[in-house]
C-alpha cells in the first residue's frame, strides 16, 4: 500500500511538473489507472487512495475484475484496448467511456447497443498518427467520415481523440504523435465538432503528452513498479 502510494504521488508530481512547464492547470489533466496487469486488489486499494478513474483493455477481464471489486461508489472504467463489435453489448454493461472507437461499423454497434440501453455514451476516436501497421486507430485521412458518424449517431456523444506513441528509447522522440493529434483536434473543433479531449501518453511518455495537451493520461506501468513480484 505504501509503495502504492509513493509510485501514484511520484506520477502525479510529475503530471504536476508537466503542466507547470506547459503553463497548464493540474486539474485539466485526468489520470486514468490502467489496471490491466494487476488484480481486483490494487484496483480497491487505487480507490481507497483516491483514484476513480480505472483503464482496461480486454471486455471479459474487466467485467470480471469489477465483480470481484464490488460496487464502489463513484468509479468510472474505461475502455483503452481495441473493442471488438461482438463485445459491444457486454462493454457497454460496464464502460463509461470508449476511449478507442476505430471503425465505422464499430460506431454502429455502438449506436445500436447504447439505443437499446437508452445512453448516451461518450466516445473518443482513436487516431494512428505514426501510422504503424501494428496499431490500431483510424488514419487521419479518415477522421471526417469517422466524426461525421459519431455525429450523426443520436446516442453518442463525441468527446475528443485519443493516440498511442511508439515504444521509443527517449520520450522526447513522441512529442511530434502528441503535437500532431492536438493539431488535428483543432483543426476538427474548427469545423465544429466537440473534441475537448486528448487522450494521450503512458508510462514512457505522459510528461510529454501532458505538455503537448493531454486531457487524460492512461498510466499503468508506472503505478505499480515494485509491486509486481521481482521482476518489476
Ligand atoms: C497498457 C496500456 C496503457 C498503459 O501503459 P503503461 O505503459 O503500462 O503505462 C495505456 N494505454 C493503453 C491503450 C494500454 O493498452
Amino acid at each position: 500500500m505504501n509503495r502504492l502510494r509513493e509510485n501514484l504521488e511520484e506520477v502525479m508530481e510529475r503530471i504536476a511538473g508537466a503542466c507547470a512547464r506547459a503553463g497548464r492547470k493540474e486539474d485539466e489533466v485526468m489520470l486514468v489507472a490502467v489496471t490491466k496487469t494487476v488484480g481486483a486488489e490494487l484496483v480497491r486499494k487505487l480507490y481507497e487512495l483516491g483514484i476513480r478513474e480505472i483503464g482496461e483493455n480486454r471486455v471479459q477481464e474487466a467485467l470480471r475484475k469489477a465483480e470481484f471489486v464490488g460496487e464502489l461508489e463513484g468509479v468510472r472504467w474505461h475502455m483503452v484496448g481495441h473493442l471488438q463489435r461482438n463485445k459491444v453489448r457486454h462493454a457497454l454493461r460496464l464502460f463509461s467511456l470508449i476511449h478507442s472507437v476505430d471503425s465505422t461499423r464499430l460506431i454502429e454497434a455502438l449506436q445500436k447497443e447504447a439505443e437499446k440501453r437508452e445512453l448516451h455514451l461518450p466516445v473518443l476516436v482513436e487516431v494512428n498518427v505514426s501510422g504503424e501497421q501494428s496499431k490500431f486507430g483510424i488514419a487521419p485521412e479518415a477522421l471526417d467520415e469517422v466524426l461525421n458518424s459519431i455525429s450523426s449517431s443520436e446516442n453518442l456523444k463525441l468527446r475528443g481523440l485519443m493516440t498511442m506513441a511508439p515504444l521509443v528509447d527517449d520520450p522526447e522522440k513522441t512529442r511530434p504523435i502528441f503535437s500532431t493529434l492536438r493539431k488535428l483536434r483543432n483543426k476538427y473543433a474548427e469545423k465544429g465538432y466537440d473534441l475537448p479531449e486528448l487522450s494521450m501518453g503512458m508510462t514512457q511518455d505522459f510528461e510529454v503528452a501532458v505538455e503537448e495537451g493531454a486531457t487524460m493520461v492512461r498510466i499503468g506501468t508506472a503505478l505499480f513498479r515494485g509491486l509486481l513480484g521481482w521482476c518489476s
